[in-house]
């Protein structure tokens, strides 16, 4: 079927971010690459921690006319987190907007998910999202300002199977989301998470994923595949004023085949 452009994908963004600083993790590629080079056109300063060398991203904002650098940060090790923090407020004496991006997926059945595996999942996922609240929430609380956006997933939602370490985590990254939210609501800080569908990224390319591309469109209202660029508008949205009396929500982006 032919895919129709049902959003708007192109043109200036607006300017809501300007003098932020907003970390991003798992910024190195994906979906994380896309929400730091939009931020960064909002007027924020982006910087980025994972595991993965995230210098392509820093060159994109950069040569979007935006400011960004990258760190070596493993969000599930909490010494890594906090040599991360350091170096944000070495840099920019505080952090406004935490995206908590970083995570895995692996497509495991519930059998074969060793507690190995769960763990590494749970640890990245849910651990590094707790990590970066503790190292970030304290500062935004003093200042009376900060925005969180957790990354989360429709998963929970659909009949997919094969992922039950992964939507634990994410409806655990739900749960940390609504607690923060109540116990930071009155202190200027809105604390929310973002689900997408299943988006086009190299992972999902080169994964069994890849597979369901079609079929998930076609399931969709909107029927063609999710891009990256899809969540940038709801992130950007979230990170900004306009949010400002929106806190403890998941907000599902991905063409309409979720209703909350
Ligand atoms: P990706 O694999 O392209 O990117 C993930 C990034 O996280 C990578 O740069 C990786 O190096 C980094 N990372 C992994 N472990 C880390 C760690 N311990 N510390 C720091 N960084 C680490 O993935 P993506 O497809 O862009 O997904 C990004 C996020 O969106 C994930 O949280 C994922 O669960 C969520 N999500 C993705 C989809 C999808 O279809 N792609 C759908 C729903 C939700």
């Amino acid at each position: 079927m032919k895919e129709v452009r049902a959003t708007r994908v192109s043109g200036a963004p607006p300017k809501r971010l300007t003098e932020r600083v907003a970390v991003v993790t798992g910024a190195a590629s994906g979906l994380g690459r896309a929400y730091a080079a939009r931020l960064s056109a909002e007027g924020a300063h982006v910087c980025i921690a994972d595991i993965a060398d995230a210098s392509e991203t820093v060159r994109l904002v950069e040569d979007a006319g935006g400011s960004g650098w990258c760190a070596d940060c493993d969000v599930s090790s909490q010494d890594s987190v906090g040599k991360f923090a350091a170096q944000v407020h070495d840099r920019h004496g505080r952090c406004d907007i935490l995206v908590n991006n970083a995570g895995i997926y692996p497509v495991v059945p519930f059998e074969d998910t060793s507690f190995e595996i769960w763990r590494r999942v749970i640890a990245i996922n849910l651990d590094g999202t707790f990590l970066m609240c503790k190292a970030f929430l304290p500062g935004m609380r003093e200042r009376g300002y900060g925005r969180v956006v957790n990354i989360a997933t429709t998963i929970p939602w659909l009949t997919v199977g094969d992922f039950s370490a992964y939507s634990a985590s994410k409806m655990g990254v739900i749960g940390l989301t609504r607690a923060l939210a109540t116990e930071y609501g009155t202190h200027g800080v809105t604390v929310n998470a973002a689900a997408p569908s299943l988006v086009r990224t190299a992972t999902t390319e080169a994964g069994p994923q890849a597979e369901m591309f079609d079929a998930v469109a076609q399931a969709q209202a909107i029927k063609r595949t999710q891009q990256p660029v899809d969540m940038v508008g709801a992130i950007a949205f979230l990170a900004s004023d306009d949010a400002a009396f929106l806190t403890g929500q998941t907000i599902v982006v991905d063409g309409g085949l979720v209703r909350l």
